[in-house]
Protein backbone atom coordinates (compact mmCIF):
# COMPACT_ATOMS: atom_id res chain seq x y z
CA UNK A 1 0.00 0.00 0.00
CA UNK A 2 2.24 3.11 -1.45
CA UNK A 3 1.31 6.44 -0.47
CA UNK A 4 2.43 9.13 -1.88
CA UNK A 5 2.26 12.16 0.52
CA UNK A 6 2.17 15.76 -1.24
CA UNK A 7 1.96 18.25 1.72
CA UNK A 8 2.25 21.34 -0.50
CA UNK A 9 2.44 24.98 0.75
CA UNK A 10 0.97 27.12 3.25
CA UNK A 11 -1.12 24.90 5.93
CA UNK A 12 -0.47 21.62 4.08
CA UNK A 13 2.66 20.72 5.57
CA UNK A 14 0.68 21.07 9.31
CA UNK A 15 -2.58 19.51 8.33
CA UNK A 16 -1.20 16.36 6.30
CA UNK A 17 1.45 15.60 9.05
CA UNK A 18 -1.66 14.71 11.55
CA UNK A 19 -3.26 12.80 8.80
CA UNK A 20 0.06 10.56 8.62
CA UNK A 21 0.35 10.40 12.20
CA UNK A 22 -3.26 8.76 12.15
CA UNK A 23 -2.34 6.64 9.64
CA UNK A 24 1.14 5.33 10.99
CA UNK A 25 -1.41 4.56 14.49
CA UNK A 26 -3.71 2.38 12.34
CA UNK A 27 -0.78 -0.78 12.67
CA UNK A 28 -1.18 -1.08 8.90
CA UNK A 29 1.48 -1.39 6.27
CA UNK A 30 1.77 1.70 4.53
CA UNK A 31 4.90 2.48 2.45
CA UNK A 32 5.06 6.45 2.38
CA UNK A 33 7.62 8.94 0.95
CA UNK A 34 6.75 12.89 0.49
CA UNK A 35 7.38 15.37 -2.31
CA UNK A 36 6.82 18.94 -2.80
CA UNK A 37 4.23 20.27 -4.85
CA UNK A 38 2.76 23.42 -5.52
CA UNK A 39 4.67 26.04 -4.71
CA UNK A 40 7.17 24.15 -2.42
CA UNK A 41 7.73 22.27 -5.94
CA UNK A 42 8.34 25.61 -7.51
CA UNK A 43 10.73 26.29 -5.12
CA UNK A 44 12.76 23.36 -4.80
CA UNK A 45 12.57 22.60 -8.42
CA UNK A 46 11.50 25.09 -11.17
CA UNK A 47 7.85 23.51 -11.39
CA UNK A 48 4.57 23.42 -9.30
CA UNK A 49 4.49 19.68 -10.47
CA UNK A 50 8.17 18.73 -10.86
CA UNK A 51 8.88 15.26 -12.65
CA UNK A 52 10.19 13.42 -9.38
CA UNK A 53 6.73 14.14 -7.56
CA UNK A 54 4.59 13.47 -10.77
CA UNK A 55 6.91 10.00 -10.79
CA UNK A 56 6.15 9.24 -6.93
CA UNK A 57 2.49 9.95 -7.84
CA UNK A 58 2.19 7.44 -10.34
CA UNK A 59 3.74 4.94 -8.61
CA UNK A 60 2.12 5.35 -5.58
CA UNK A 61 -1.48 3.40 -5.15
CA UNK A 62 -2.92 6.98 -3.62
CA UNK A 63 -1.67 10.40 -2.73
CA UNK A 64 -2.81 12.24 0.09
CA UNK A 65 -2.83 15.76 -0.92
CA UNK A 66 -2.37 18.86 1.71
CA UNK A 67 -2.95 22.28 -0.64
CA UNK A 68 -0.84 24.51 -2.36
CA UNK A 69 -0.96 28.28 -3.49
CA UNK A 70 0.66 31.13 -1.70
CA UNK A 71 0.10 34.81 -2.62
CA UNK A 72 3.60 35.44 -3.08
CA UNK A 73 3.35 33.05 -6.45
CA UNK A 74 0.83 35.21 -7.63
CA UNK A 75 3.07 37.24 -10.58
CA UNK A 76 4.43 33.92 -11.82
CA UNK A 77 2.98 32.75 -15.41
CA UNK A 78 -0.40 30.70 -15.32
CA UNK A 79 1.92 27.74 -15.75
CA UNK A 80 3.94 28.24 -12.90
CA UNK A 81 1.60 29.18 -10.77
CA UNK A 82 1.07 26.34 -7.48
CA UNK A 83 -2.19 25.82 -8.64
CA UNK A 84 -1.51 24.36 -11.61
CA UNK A 85 -0.49 21.63 -10.07
CA UNK A 86 -3.70 20.45 -8.92
CA UNK A 87 -5.23 20.30 -12.49
CA UNK A 88 -1.48 18.45 -14.18
CA UNK A 89 -2.23 15.61 -11.10
CA UNK A 90 -5.80 15.14 -12.09
CA UNK A 91 -5.04 15.01 -16.04
CA UNK A 92 -1.95 12.73 -15.33
CA UNK A 93 -3.47 10.44 -13.19
CA UNK A 94 -7.01 10.47 -14.68
CA UNK A 95 -8.85 11.45 -11.81
CA UNK A 96 -12.23 11.37 -13.01
CA UNK A 97 -14.56 11.71 -10.35
CA UNK A 98 -14.14 13.76 -7.47
CA UNK A 99 -16.41 12.59 -4.19
CA UNK A 100 -16.92 14.87 -1.55
CA UNK A 101 -19.27 13.86 1.59
CA UNK A 102 -20.79 17.26 3.09
CA UNK A 103 -21.46 15.83 6.82
CA UNK A 104 -22.77 17.85 10.00
CA UNK A 105 -21.86 16.31 13.02
CA UNK A 106 -24.60 17.33 15.32
CA UNK A 107 -22.04 19.23 17.79
CA UNK A 108 -20.98 20.89 15.28
CA UNK A 109 -24.59 22.38 14.12
CA UNK A 110 -24.63 25.83 15.42
CA UNK A 111 -21.42 26.68 13.02
CA UNK A 112 -23.41 26.22 9.95
CA UNK A 113 -25.25 29.58 8.86
CA UNK A 114 -28.50 27.63 8.40
CA UNK A 115 -30.98 26.53 10.89
CA UNK A 116 -29.96 23.77 13.01
CA UNK A 117 -32.84 21.14 12.41
CA UNK A 118 -32.64 22.09 8.81
CA UNK A 119 -28.62 20.83 8.84
CA UNK A 120 -27.96 18.75 12.06
CA UNK A 121 -27.28 15.19 11.04
CA UNK A 122 -26.65 16.12 7.07
CA UNK A 123 -24.94 13.16 5.22
CA UNK A 124 -24.86 13.80 1.40
CA UNK A 125 -22.53 12.99 -1.08
CA UNK A 126 -21.57 14.85 -3.83
CA UNK A 127 -20.19 13.45 -7.06
CA UNK A 128 -18.56 15.81 -9.66
CA UNK A 129 -17.31 14.76 -13.07
CA UNK A 130 -13.69 16.07 -13.30
CA UNK A 131 -12.23 16.07 -16.51
CA UNK A 132 -14.73 16.93 -18.93
CA UNK A 133 -17.59 19.82 -19.49
CA UNK A 134 -17.10 23.13 -20.60
CA UNK A 135 -14.14 23.81 -18.65
CA UNK A 136 -12.30 21.46 -21.45
CA UNK A 137 -14.78 21.71 -24.31
CA UNK A 138 -12.87 22.89 -27.28
CA UNK A 139 -13.35 25.46 -29.30
CA UNK A 140 -13.06 27.86 -26.54
CA UNK A 141 -11.51 31.45 -27.08
CA UNK A 142 -12.45 35.35 -27.60
CA UNK A 143 -13.31 35.69 -31.25
CA UNK A 144 -15.51 37.97 -33.37
CA UNK A 145 -19.19 37.82 -33.02
CA UNK A 146 -20.41 36.20 -36.30
CA UNK A 147 -24.20 37.56 -36.23
CA UNK A 148 -26.98 39.13 -34.20
CA UNK A 149 -27.41 42.65 -32.53
CA UNK A 150 -23.49 43.07 -31.16
CA UNK A 151 -22.11 41.60 -34.73
CA UNK A 152 -18.57 42.49 -35.55
CA UNK A 153 -17.93 43.01 -31.63
CA UNK A 154 -15.43 40.85 -29.65
CA UNK A 155 -17.22 37.50 -27.96
CA UNK A 156 -16.07 34.80 -25.47
CA UNK A 157 -17.07 31.55 -25.83
CA UNK A 158 -16.78 28.21 -24.48
CA UNK A 159 -18.25 24.73 -25.50
CA UNK A 160 -19.85 22.24 -23.20
CA UNK A 161 -19.48 18.51 -24.02
CA UNK A 162 -20.21 14.94 -22.78
CA UNK A 163 -18.93 11.77 -24.39
CA UNK A 164 -21.20 8.94 -23.85
CA UNK A 165 -18.48 7.34 -22.37
CA UNK A 166 -17.56 9.62 -20.03
CA UNK A 167 -20.97 9.87 -18.28
CA UNK A 168 -21.27 6.77 -18.27
CA UNK A 169 -18.58 5.94 -15.93
CA UNK A 170 -18.92 8.59 -13.74
CA UNK A 171 -23.11 7.33 -13.71
CA UNK A 172 -21.55 3.98 -12.79
CA UNK A 173 -19.11 5.49 -9.50
CA UNK A 174 -22.58 7.50 -8.38
CA UNK A 175 -24.79 4.31 -8.31
CA UNK A 176 -21.84 2.01 -6.75
CA UNK A 177 -21.40 4.63 -4.22
CA UNK A 178 -25.38 5.12 -3.75
CA UNK A 179 -25.07 0.97 -3.07
CA UNK A 180 -22.63 1.38 -0.05
CA UNK A 181 -25.06 4.33 1.24
CA UNK A 182 -29.05 5.19 1.27
CA UNK A 183 -29.29 3.86 -2.16
CA UNK A 184 -30.92 6.87 -3.92
CA UNK A 185 -29.45 9.02 -6.45
CA UNK A 186 -30.00 12.42 -7.52
CA UNK A 187 -28.50 13.37 -11.31
CA UNK A 188 -28.01 17.16 -11.79
CA UNK A 189 -29.00 18.64 -15.42
CA UNK A 190 -30.06 21.57 -17.21
CA UNK A 191 -31.99 19.05 -19.62
CA UNK A 192 -34.94 21.84 -20.20
CA UNK A 193 -32.32 24.14 -21.83
CA UNK A 194 -28.74 22.32 -22.91
CA UNK A 195 -28.62 19.87 -25.39
CA UNK A 196 -25.51 18.58 -23.20
CA UNK A 197 -27.82 18.43 -20.23
CA UNK A 198 -30.79 15.88 -22.35
CA UNK A 199 -28.32 13.91 -23.23
CA UNK A 200 -26.34 13.37 -19.42
CA UNK A 201 -30.23 12.41 -18.46
CA UNK A 202 -30.72 10.09 -20.99
CA UNK A 203 -27.29 8.23 -20.48
CA UNK A 204 -27.60 7.96 -16.57
CA UNK A 205 -31.24 6.49 -17.23
CA UNK A 206 -29.77 3.88 -19.12
CA UNK A 207 -27.37 3.14 -16.67
CA UNK A 208 -29.61 3.33 -14.13
CA UNK A 209 -31.30 -0.03 -15.73
CA UNK A 210 -27.90 -2.28 -14.50
CA UNK A 211 -28.74 -0.88 -10.91
CA UNK A 212 -31.95 -2.24 -9.99
CA UNK A 213 -31.78 -1.75 -6.76
CA UNK A 214 -30.98 2.23 -6.71
CA UNK A 215 -33.65 5.07 -6.90
CA UNK A 216 -32.65 7.06 -9.04
CA UNK A 217 -34.44 11.23 -10.04
CA UNK A 218 -33.00 14.12 -11.96
CA UNK A 219 -33.59 17.43 -10.80
CA UNK A 220 -32.70 20.84 -12.51
CA UNK A 221 -29.64 22.43 -11.18
CA UNK A 222 -31.35 25.43 -10.49
CA UNK A 223 -33.64 23.58 -8.27
CA UNK A 224 -30.98 21.41 -7.05
CA UNK A 225 -29.55 24.64 -5.72
CA UNK A 226 -32.61 25.70 -4.03
CA UNK A 227 -33.11 21.93 -2.54
CA UNK A 228 -29.60 22.41 -0.89
CA UNK A 229 -29.97 25.27 1.56
CA UNK A 230 -34.01 24.74 1.74
CA UNK A 231 -33.95 20.64 3.02
CA UNK A 232 -30.33 19.68 1.91
CA UNK A 233 -31.09 16.23 4.03
CA UNK A 234 -33.01 15.00 1.68
CA UNK A 235 -30.42 13.77 -0.85
CA UNK A 236 -28.36 11.21 -0.15
CA UNK A 237 -25.64 10.86 -3.34
CA UNK A 238 -25.82 13.94 -6.14
CA UNK A 239 -24.12 13.45 -9.39
CA UNK A 240 -23.32 16.15 -12.14
CA UNK A 241 -21.30 17.67 -14.36
CA UNK A 242 -18.05 19.68 -14.21
CA UNK A 243 -19.38 22.93 -14.03
CA UNK A 244 -22.69 22.39 -11.72
CA UNK A 245 -20.69 20.65 -9.47
CA UNK A 246 -18.15 22.95 -8.68
CA UNK A 247 -20.34 25.43 -7.80
CA UNK A 248 -23.15 22.93 -5.93
CA UNK A 249 -19.81 20.91 -4.13
CA UNK A 250 -18.79 24.46 -2.33
CA UNK A 251 -22.56 25.15 -1.54
CA UNK A 252 -23.00 21.89 0.18
CA UNK A 253 -19.47 22.71 1.89
CA UNK A 254 -20.64 26.15 3.52
CA UNK A 255 -23.50 23.81 5.26
CA UNK A 256 -21.19 22.12 7.29
CA UNK A 257 -20.60 25.74 8.79
CA UNK A 258 -16.43 24.94 8.16
CA UNK A 259 -14.00 24.01 5.09
CA UNK A 260 -11.96 22.56 7.54
CA UNK A 261 -13.49 19.51 8.01
CA UNK A 262 -14.59 18.52 4.60
CA UNK A 263 -12.85 15.90 2.88
CA UNK A 264 -12.71 15.07 -0.43
CA UNK A 265 -11.78 12.12 -3.04
CA UNK A 266 -10.67 12.27 -6.62
CA UNK A 267 -11.00 8.80 -8.38
CA UNK A 268 -9.36 7.07 -11.78
CA UNK A 269 -10.99 4.05 -13.12
CA UNK A 270 -9.58 1.58 -11.08
CA UNK A 271 -10.17 3.59 -7.69
CA UNK A 272 -6.65 5.01 -7.64
CA UNK A 273 -7.46 8.31 -5.68
CA UNK A 274 -6.01 11.20 -5.33
CA UNK A 275 -7.18 12.25 -1.23
CA UNK A 276 -7.09 16.32 -0.25
CA UNK A 277 -9.17 18.41 1.98
CA UNK A 278 -11.73 20.80 0.28
CA UNK A 279 -10.02 24.07 1.51
CA UNK A 280 -7.46 25.70 -0.08
CA UNK A 281 -3.86 26.58 1.74
CA UNK A 282 -4.93 29.51 4.10
CA UNK A 283 -2.05 31.37 3.80
CA UNK A 284 -3.55 33.53 6.79
CA UNK A 285 -3.02 31.44 9.01
CA UNK A 286 -0.01 28.95 7.86
CA UNK A 287 2.46 28.29 10.68
CA UNK A 288 0.73 29.51 13.34
CA UNK A 289 -0.46 25.85 14.63
CA UNK A 290 -4.26 26.46 14.62
CA UNK A 291 -5.61 24.45 11.25
CA UNK A 292 -8.26 22.76 11.15
CA UNK A 293 -6.51 18.47 10.18
CA UNK A 294 -9.91 17.07 10.34
CA UNK A 295 -11.04 17.71 6.81
CA UNK A 296 -6.79 15.90 6.26
CA UNK A 297 -7.64 13.43 8.35
CA UNK A 298 -11.22 12.50 6.70
CA UNK A 299 -9.51 12.52 3.81
CA UNK A 300 -7.36 9.64 4.69
CA UNK A 301 -10.00 7.56 5.88
CA UNK A 302 -11.75 7.92 2.26
CA UNK A 303 -8.57 6.79 1.31
CA UNK A 304 -8.45 3.70 2.82
CA UNK A 305 -11.81 3.00 1.67
CA UNK A 306 -11.81 3.64 -1.46
CA UNK A 307 -8.43 2.47 -2.66
CA UNK A 308 -7.33 0.23 -0.35
CA UNK A 309 -10.99 -1.36 0.68
CA UNK A 310 -9.91 -1.07 4.18
CA UNK A 311 -13.20 0.05 5.86
CA UNK A 312 -13.21 -1.05 9.50
CA UNK A 313 -10.20 0.83 9.59
CA UNK A 314 -11.71 3.88 7.74
CA UNK A 315 -14.22 3.75 10.45
CA UNK A 316 -12.06 3.81 13.33
CA UNK A 317 -10.94 7.09 11.90
CA UNK A 318 -14.41 8.51 11.19
CA UNK A 319 -15.18 7.85 14.87
CA UNK A 320 -12.53 8.53 16.77
CA UNK A 321 -13.52 11.99 14.79
CA UNK A 322 -16.73 12.06 16.16
CA UNK A 323 -15.19 11.51 19.37
CA UNK A 324 -12.89 14.03 19.59
CA UNK A 325 -15.66 16.49 18.56
CA UNK A 326 -17.89 14.88 21.30
CA UNK A 327 -15.58 15.42 23.52
CA UNK A 328 -15.84 19.17 22.98
CA UNK A 329 -12.10 19.64 21.25
CA UNK A 330 -12.19 22.74 18.31
CA UNK A 331 -9.47 24.09 16.56
CA UNK A 332 -10.54 27.94 16.21
CA UNK A 333 -12.24 27.62 12.85
CA UNK A 334 -15.06 25.76 15.04
CA UNK A 335 -14.98 27.04 17.83
CA UNK A 336 -17.98 28.04 20.46
CA UNK A 337 -18.41 28.97 23.67
CA UNK A 338 -18.18 26.07 26.00
CA UNK A 339 -15.93 24.16 24.13
CA UNK A 340 -12.12 23.37 24.47
CA UNK A 341 -9.97 25.23 21.81
CA UNK A 342 -7.26 23.34 20.84
CA UNK A 343 -4.10 23.45 17.64
CA UNK A 344 -2.86 21.76 14.79
CA UNK A 345 -1.05 18.97 16.72
CA UNK A 346 -3.20 19.04 19.64
CA UNK A 347 -6.52 18.12 17.55
CA UNK A 348 -4.06 15.62 15.49
CA UNK A 349 -3.44 13.55 18.57
CA UNK A 350 -6.69 13.57 19.95
CA UNK A 351 -7.88 11.40 16.91
CA UNK A 352 -5.03 9.29 17.45
CA UNK A 353 -5.75 8.60 21.35
CA UNK A 354 -9.06 8.19 20.33
CA UNK A 355 -8.85 5.30 17.56
CA UNK A 356 -8.83 2.63 20.69
P1 LIG B 1 -8.68 28.76 1.58
O1 LIG B 1 -9.56 27.58 1.57
O2 LIG B 1 -7.22 28.51 1.63
O3 LIG B 1 -9.05 29.72 2.81
C1 LIG B 1 -10.35 30.32 2.97
C2 LIG B 1 -10.57 30.65 4.46
O4 LIG B 1 -10.78 29.43 5.17
C3 LIG B 1 -9.36 31.34 5.11
O5 LIG B 1 -9.82 32.27 6.05
C4 LIG B 1 -8.65 30.20 5.82
O6 LIG B 1 -7.92 30.62 6.96
C5 LIG B 1 -9.81 29.28 6.19
N1 LIG B 1 -9.40 27.87 6.22
C6 LIG B 1 -9.12 27.09 5.15
N2 LIG B 1 -8.74 25.87 5.56
C7 LIG B 1 -8.79 25.89 6.91
C8 LIG B 1 -8.49 24.92 7.92
N3 LIG B 1 -8.08 23.67 7.64
N4 LIG B 1 -8.61 25.29 9.21
C9 LIG B 1 -9.03 26.51 9.53
N5 LIG B 1 -9.33 27.49 8.64
C10 LIG B 1 -9.20 27.17 7.33
O7 LIG B 1 -9.06 29.62 0.28
P2 LIG B 1 -8.40 30.96 -0.30
O8 LIG B 1 -7.99 31.86 0.82
O9 LIG B 1 -9.35 31.43 -1.32
O10 LIG B 1 -7.11 30.46 -1.06
C11 LIG B 1 -5.80 30.43 -0.48
C12 LIG B 1 -4.86 29.76 -1.45
O11 LIG B 1 -5.26 28.39 -1.60
C13 LIG B 1 -4.89 30.36 -2.86
O12 LIG B 1 -3.58 30.38 -3.34
C14 LIG B 1 -5.76 29.36 -3.64
O13 LIG B 1 -5.46 29.36 -5.01
C15 LIG B 1 -5.39 28.08 -2.99
N6 LIG B 1 -6.37 26.99 -3.13
C16 LIG B 1 -5.86 25.73 -3.26
C17 LIG B 1 -6.70 24.64 -3.33
C18 LIG B 1 -6.07 23.28 -3.43
O14 LIG B 1 -4.91 23.12 -3.11
N7 LIG B 1 -6.80 22.25 -3.85
C19 LIG B 1 -8.09 24.82 -3.26
C20 LIG B 1 -8.60 26.12 -3.07
C21 LIG B 1 -7.72 27.20 -3.00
Amino acid sequence: MKIAILPGDGIGPEITAQAVKVLNALGERFEMDTAEVGGAGYAAHGHPLPDSTLKLAKDADAVLFGAVGDYKYDGLERALRPEQAILGLRRELGLFANLRPAILYPELAGASTLKPEVVSGLDILIIRELTGDIYFGKPRGVRECPDGPFKGQREGFDTMRYAEGEIRRIAHVAFQAALKRDKRVTSVDKANVLETGQFWRDIVTDVHKEYAGVELDHMYVDNAAMQLVRAPKKFDVLVTGNMFGDILSDAAAMLTGSIGMLPSASLDANNKGLYEPSHGSAPDIAGQGVANPLATILSAAMMLRFTFGLTEQADRIDNAVKHVLAQGLRTPDIHEAGSTRVGTEEMGNAVVAALG
